[in-house]
């Protein structure tokens, strides 16, 4: 087996014994270097740094933190082009149809392999490697998607160091132009590569398991800090949050923000939570389950960009929402556009049927706010009133002042 010499395998398995073993048989199948991960996290790492070298990875199916498919899911999107082996004890329709996955997503399967595997089935696949010197031509590392210039590790040390920070953009009712409470921004100012807009992290950090539930958090704990010290101050506001429809993985979520804005004693009825219908979730009942349970613990729901993602009149029906957003899009576009007219107005009609507040997004001119007041939004949002802003500018806008009614 000559052609076999120089290969390298990244085994990626949850189970240490399974790690030892197939090891072992690698090697006696005269593979040079085995190359383990215990976890999908510790597998990007891998891939991250060398994966050039790797001529076969061995994923396996079942795995507690990040699963097989999500692992594929993620390299998939980085135009992964090494060659695979899908792993599992799961049955084998199963195992087809993560094979099946794998394949429309673009990856380069080279086969299944059953647990137990044995020495003829890893044999097999090995022969198909094929020759790594064609392939290292075209592998390109794993790394954060739009060629970002920084990698998991910094966002991972980013959100350690809770270097984010919040911008705060005012939220204004439409009727008299007074600030009632703001959205909190992300924001990443890097050291070395400046001002880095949300779009770029947020994906990389929604794909990573763990990291999003931590990100969130340390918005959320900056964003009530600076709330409270507002409320201390007589600022009657309301914080906005964006929360991720990823974290929405944990029954006590609730409880966990629930803790943080107890921590600065603000009342969770000041807390907006802002969520994204993007795609369909994992697990609908428990994400109903931790959306009803924020809603009776106080917390506001709202629905954000609406009009753009899966959200519908079911989804209106069946969570407990109290407030819905109407996506820029169908804002800017309201006042020359018949059809973005028509979908601002039956959004503000389906908000009232539901009893939800309305608030209109990204109002850049007069002539919109003027036009989404007639059509019966409540508040809006955007640059007409002001850009996301740091703490300090926050505060010196001006109709924030506006005396209270
Ligand atoms: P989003 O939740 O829809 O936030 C509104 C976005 O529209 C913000 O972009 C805001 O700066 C922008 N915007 C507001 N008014 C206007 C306007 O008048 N015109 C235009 N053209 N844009 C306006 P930003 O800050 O770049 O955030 C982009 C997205 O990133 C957010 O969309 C949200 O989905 C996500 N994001 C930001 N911060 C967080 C966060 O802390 N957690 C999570 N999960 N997502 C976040
Ligand atoms: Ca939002
Ligand atoms: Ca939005």
């Amino acid at each position: 087996m000559s052609s076999l010499q120089k290969i390298r395998v990244l085994l990626l398995d949850d189970d240490q014994f399974i790690l030892d073993f197939v090891s072992e048989l690698l090697r006696d199948l005269g593979v040079d270097e085995v190359l383990v991960a215990q976890d999908g996290m510790a597998g990007l790492n891998v891939l991250s740094e060398q994966v050039a070298d790797i001529d076969l990875l061995i994923c396996d199916i079942e795995m507690p933190e990040m699963d097989g498919i999500e692992f594929l899911r993620n390299i998939a999107s980085q135009n992964y082009c090494g060659n695979i082996a899908l792993f599992s004890g799961i049955d084998a329709d199963l195992l087809r149809a993560a094979e099946r996955f794998a394949k429309v997503s673009g990856l380069r399967v080279l086969g299944t392999l059953s647990k137990p595997v044995s020495l003829g089935a890893l044999a097999t696949i090995l022969e198909r490697v094929s020759h790594p010197e064609l392939l290292s031509a075209v592998k390109k590392p794993i790394q954060p998607p739009d060629d970002s210039k920084f990698n998991l590790e910094d966002v991972r040390k980013a959100i350690v160091d809770e270097a984010f920070e919040v911008y705060y953009q005012p939220k204004v009712t439409v009727s008299d132009g007074k600030i009632v409470g703001f959205e909190s921004l992300a924001r990443w100012i890097h050291p070395h590569y400046g001002f880095i807009p949300p779009d770029q992290f947020i994906p990389l950090i929604e794909q990573t398991p763990g990291l999003i539930d931590e990100f969130t958090q340390l918005i959320l704990k900056k964003s009530v800090k600076q709330l409270a010290q507002w409320l201390d101050q007589g600022l009657d506001l309301k914080a906005a949050v964006n929360i991720s429809m990823e974290n929405l993985n944990r029954y006590d979520l609730p409880e966990i923000f629930a803790k943080t804005a107890q921590a600065f004693n603000v009342p969770l009825k000041k807390i907006m939570l802002e969520i994204t219908e993007s795609k369909l979730s994992k697990d609908y009942a428990l994400s109903l389950d931790i959306l009803t349970r924020f809603r009776i613990k106080g917390f506001g729901l709202s629905i954000d960009d609406f009009g753009t993602g899966y959200a519908t009149m079911e989804t209106l029906n069946n969570l407990p929402f109290t407030e819905l957003k109407i996506d820029r899009m169908f804002v800017n576009g309201a006042v020359n556009d018949a059809s973005a007219r028509a979908i601002v107005e039956s959004s503000v009609r389906l908000a009232k049927e539901f009893g939800l507040n309305i608030v209109a997004e990204g109002v850049e001119t007069e002539e919109e706010l003027e036009l989404i007041g007639k059509l019966g939004c409540i508040e809006a949002q955007g640059y007409y009133f002001s850009k996301p802003v740091p703490a300090d500018e926050f505060v010196q806008l001006k109709s924030l002042h506006v005396s209270n009614r």
